[in-house]
């Protein structure tokens, strides 16, 4: 039980180093099942035990509490009220530095019950590692301090580790950020903590050298070691730093990133942030580009893979307009491919049954992401320091707007305001958001509300009569219509195929059928689907062997929306998708033509056509089974493809 392989995974940092990499225990199940029912019964009790700073592995506190502490902290200094340095400090190698004895000691004087400090001490006993390197094990070794990255129990028994010293520093002598009403005898942010990412605000020289003595302390009683080269600082507060920091830590930066998001004194970080992160989608837009997806699967990648890059952030730093339009492009580029967009980004984010795609606004996304982090916590009682900072910010535009009215207008009186606030006015204001929507709704409700008030664009169906809109859309939604045919499908309900008509930027004498025998007729949706040439002969071939003539003969909405004349004793659905996978293939053969001149001959479409039509059949057999089976296929005939 005590055993474990270490495996190392980059940091993404200069390999040739060894602090760039990070060690992960790969431990055996039962133990993992063990630490995590110690793991339960502990974390119940860390609220009450572990410093407020705290806010790894502490139920209601998180990631985002932590850095958005840090966040209004450096928009204090910013603005003025706060004079100091946010000193950032780097733990080298900290969970493998934890002292066993100390942590033991540690718990115990936390109050921990003996049995359980004995059971958390089994862990431990007799731990040993051995190093696993592409499939290659080394010789096992004792391992003597440090918890377990790996272990469920971890995290947790760190914070405890380290909680000694970061509560010191919470009730210590320094002055903290503060401000406005802040000062006023509210409570002020003195230390951050997640894990071991320790943030400390010292304004002045003595600050600095007694959180440095008590580093010094907390080092030598728990085997903790501060990297000094890995610190970052940043001064906070107009000017230049009113005092040094003699050497003890490294000189103060423009920008330093804590919990992954840089910040800074100067210029307008939300927007770097935001830039930065854009160009990492950019280039997974870019990975993702050549691939042949279906248009569900890339709405899946959009909300999968590009939204995750995105949203912590998005929790942090509000998505500045300026890169509305480059968020919009990147996330359509994604969706089809390329940069022309032939359907309406209105009409995509509908939901399926209505036609749509489900896709996501990322503006709406995100925008929502922040306004539900950021502003549905303000009218908290409890709040922590973060959210009542946030209030003080808000306080003047909101008074009206909490009891039903307009959002107050920015204006330049108000003096310095942390870059978030005008775009959160905005958005309100434009959203028409009330209070209680942002408040109780959740962020998909939320988002939702949004799209069906400002973006959403009438279906423009042409030649759709209203009763047939209904059955045409439970059509297109129906799980039977094979995956592949799915798109062309889809596409061909909003009369959207990239048909040279339908492409605007081409000139009028390039618009015509790419199919030499129809001789440049314009190539619209009607040309297409109706009177080319070669479909029909193809129409005619299938038909004819299927024993459904009329394919030959259907009209534009028996195509687009399966709003079929006369069934002739046939089930609708069949008959739709059977004219969805004809269409499929005459469409690929089209394109054929169109990118690589290859005309296939009617005799290869044609068996195209047929050795799917007989797979969708047989596949339906064997699902349902006769009588079932042999009811929706009925009135046709299967000749021999
Ligand atoms: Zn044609």
């Amino acid at each position: 039980m005590g055993k474990s392989a270490l495996i190392i995974l980059s940091k993404g940092k200069d390999p040739s180093r060894i602090e760039n990499w990070r060690p992960i225990s790969l431990l055996n199940v039962d133990r993992k099942i063990l630490a995590k029912i110690l793991f339960c019964r502990l974390v119940k009790f860390a609220p009450g035990l572990l410093s407020g700073a705290q806010h790894c592995s502490v139920p209601g506190r998180s990631a985002f509490s932590a850095v958005l502490s840090v966040r209004e902290a450096v928009e204090r200094g910013r603005a003025g009220f706060w004079k100091g340095y946010l000193l950032s400090l780097d733990q080298a190698k900290a969970f493998d530095r934890v002292n066993h004895e100390y942590l033991w000691s540690v718990l115990l004087w936390y109050g921990l019950p003996v049995r359980f400090v004995e059971w958390l001490k089994t862990l431990y006993k007799g731990a040993e590692s051995f190093p696993l390197v592409n499939g290659w094990t080394g010789r096992p070794f004792e391992v003597a301090s440090g918890v377990r990255q790996g272990c469920p129990l971890s995290p947790l028994l760190y914070v405890f580790a380290i909680d000694p010293f970061v509560r010191r520093i919470d009730r210590g002598p320094l002055v903290g950020v503060r401000g406005m009403e802040l000062a006023a005898g509210g409570p002020s942010l003195r230390v951050v903590a997640y894990a071991d990412d320790v943030s400390i605000f010292a304004s002045s020289e003595e600050e600095v050298g007694w959180v440095m003595s008590e580093v010094g302390r907390y080092s030598e009683v728990s085997g903790s070691r501060i990297n000094r080269d890995k610190c970052e600082t940043l001064w906070l507060g107009e000017g230049d730093p009113a005092f040094d920091l003699q050497g003890t830590l490294p000189e103060p930066q423009k920008l330093v990133k804590i919990l992954g998001i840089h910040f800074g004194q100067e210029g307008d970080y939300h927007q770097q942030n935001w830039e930065g992160r854009l160009k990492d989608v950019a280039q997974k837009v870019d990975r993702w580009k050549g691939w042949s997806l279906s248009l569900r699967e890339r709405v899946h990648l959009c909300k999968a893979y590009l939204i995750p890059v995105l949203l912590y952030l998005s929790s942090v730093c509000i998505l500045p307009g300026t890169l509305w339009a480059t968020v919009y492009s990147l996330f359509f580029q994604m969706l089809w491919g390329n940069r022309l967009n032939l359907i309406k980004r209105e009409v995509t984010y509908r939901t399926r049954r209505l036609g749509g795609l489900d896709m996501v606004n990322p503006v709406v996304f995100l925008t929502n992401t922040f306004l539900k982090i950021n502003i549905a916590n303000l009218w908290k009682e409890r709040a922590p320091w973060w959210v009542i900072s946030c209030r003080e910010w808000f306080r003047p535009f909101f008074q009206e707007w909490e009891t039903g009215g307009r959002v107050k207008d920015l204006r330049a009186s108000h003096g310095y305001l942390p870059a978030y606030v005008a775009p959160v006015l905005r958005t309100l204001r434009r959203w028409g958001l009330q209070r209680g929507e942002v408040e109780t709704m959740s962020r998909f409700t939320l988002d939702r509300r949004v799209l069906s008030s400002f973006f959403q664009a009438p279906l423009a169906l042409r030649d759709c009569p209203s009763q047939d809109l209904e059955g045409g859309l439970s059509l297109l939604n129906s799980e039977r219509i094979p995956k592949k045919v799915w798109d062309v499908t889809w596409r061909c309900f909003h009369g959207k195929l990239y048909l040279r008509a339908n492409v605007k930027w081409r000139s009028p004498e390039e618009r015509g059928c790419p199919r030499e025998e129809c001789g440049a007729v314009l190539e619209s949706m009607d040309h297409f689907l109706l009177h080319c040439l070669f479909n029909i002969e193809v129409y005619k071939k299938v038909g004819a062997s299927i024993g459904w003539p009329r394919l030959a003969t259907l009209s534009y909405a028996e195509w687009a929306y399966g709003a079929f004349k006369d069934l002739g004793g046939r089930d609708r659905r069949t008959l739709f998708i059977v004219s969805a996978v004809v269409r499929h293939h005459i469409w690929c053969a089209r394109c054929l033509v169109s990118t690589s001149r290859k005309i296939l001959p009617l005799e290869t479409v044609y068996r195209n056509i047929m050795g799917d039509l007989v797979k969708v059949r047989s596949l339906e057999y064997e699902k349902w089974g006769d009588p079932k089976a042999s009811r929706l296929w009925r009135g046709f005939s299967f000749g021999v493809p």
